[in-house]
């Protein structure tokens, strides 16, 4: 590994473990990321003459050295942790130690159709871009996202294809966005949250569509092409199936997603989707029903395809957790029983028994994408920074 690969490496470590623990004593980081004393003093040095992090003296109890503690600098600037959902935009606004500090949603169907309201809802949060004049900004969007060029690829769902979000970006003021496909961003939050950093996990979002992420104890898997991947919605599971949006056949989306509740009144899934507003107010009923543990029989099928699906996919991936979230899963009767039909459909055999964790902190998304955001941020700064000595290799 190359000595600026090394310095880079150690500092994200670092900073990961700040972002997770809020406040970590010296003794403890060098450990967290194993490190010499020497190299921790130089990465603390260099993070401080950042304005990144604050350090305290702690007078120690025995005959033993004082220690320091460490922590982020909240005053350093903002983050933005943004969602685009079918149904709101929601932004948090972040210090740099990743606390909340300010919350704003807008409702799409309060915007006009005459115009695309996506367009429209980012431009009604210029008002917060000019409060808060954030230093990075993450945004989780449904759908396929080329994560190098700040664009959506394709996302049926928003009614998106190939739309550059750079323009929005730099009339708002914002120098650099991180955008994410809102399913690894739920992951992250959630990886966050836990601080599990080492484990594999794989994460399943039901709703309005189907999704899955997966990470493998370092890092998201993402397209050799620079996009999201993972179309687990669009992975086929009937050949005879009825048409999907997406030009397939047969997705699972059109058998396990929240779609499947309302197929009577919308008939097609395409209908669906083109006029998600007409079918919402029906959907918003069925979950609050589902809440309160009615109408469970309605769920029985999307059930069954979902968690056979989510099998075969343990099964390619062997994850040690599976973290399963998304605003369709409104009940834990929902949870459990996908949890034990996944159990069902694995035998001893193969010897995968991994944990399962619901996901049900709403504001999760906006987390995961705001710590992706920042990551990138530091990274950059960071390496604009001239060094003034160099590593030394532990
Ligand atoms: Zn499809």
């Amino acid at each position: 590994m190359r000595t600026e690969e090394i310095r880079w490496d150690n500092l994200t470590k670092l900073l990961d473990q700040l972002f997770i623990h809020k406040r970590r004593l010296r003794s403890e980081l060098a450990k967290d990321i194993r490190v010499r004393k020497s190299t921790m003093s130089y990465l603390i040095e260099e993070l401080h003459n950042q304005g990144m992090i604050r350090t305290r003296r702690i007078a120690s109890s025995g005959r033993g050295r004082p220690n320091e503690e460490i922590s982020l600098n909240p005053d350093h600037g903002y983050v933005f942790g943004m969602k685009l959902g079918r149904e709101s935009l929601k932004t948090i606004v972040y210090n740099f130690s990743l606390e909340p500090v300010d919350v704003k949603e807008y409702l799409i169907r309060h915007f006009s159709k005459q115009v695309n309201p996506v367009e429209q809802v980012l431009k009604a949060t210029q008002e917060l871009f000019n409060s808060y004049k954030p230093s990075a900004l993450g945004m989780a969007v449904s759908g396929c996202v080329d994560i190098e060029n700040a664009s959506v690829s394709f996302s049926p769902i928003l009614g998106l294809s190939n739309y550059d979000l750079k323009p929005f970006l730099q009339s708002a003021g914002a120098s650099d966005a991180f955008l994410c496909n809102d399913v690894d961003a739920l992951h992250v939050g959630e990886i966050i949250k836990t601080g599990i950093l080492r484990e594999s996990s794989l994460a399943i979002s039901f709703g309005v569509g189907v999704g899955a992420s997966f990470y493998d104890g370092e890092d998201i898997l993402t397209g050799s092409d620079g996009r999201t991947s993972f179309e687990f919605g669009h992975f086929g599971a009937d050949i005879n199936g009825e048409p999907c949006y997406c030009g397939r056949r047969g997705c699972l989306e059109t058998l396990a997603s929240e779609y499947v509740l309302v197929k009577d009144s919308a008939g097609s899934i395409k209908h669906f989707v083109q006029s998600f507003d007409r079918f919402f107010p029906e959907l918003q009923r069925i979950r609050q029903a589902a809440a309160s543990g009615s109408s469970l029989e309605r769920y029985g099928s999307i059930i069954e395809y979902l968690s056979y699906h989510v099998g075969s996919l343990i099964l390619l991936l062997r994850p040690r957790r599976v973290l399963i979230g998304g605003e369709g899963v409104v009940s834990e009767w929902i949870f459990d029983s996908i949890c034990e039909r996944i159990a069902g459909s694995l035998s001893s055999t193969w010897g995968l028994s991994p944990s399962m964790k619901r996901v049900s902190d709403p504001e999760t998304w906006e987390k995961g994408s705001a710590f992706l955001a920042l990551r990138r941020y530091v990274r950059k700064k960071l390496r604009r920074t001239p060094r003034s000595r160099a590593l030394r290799e532990t």
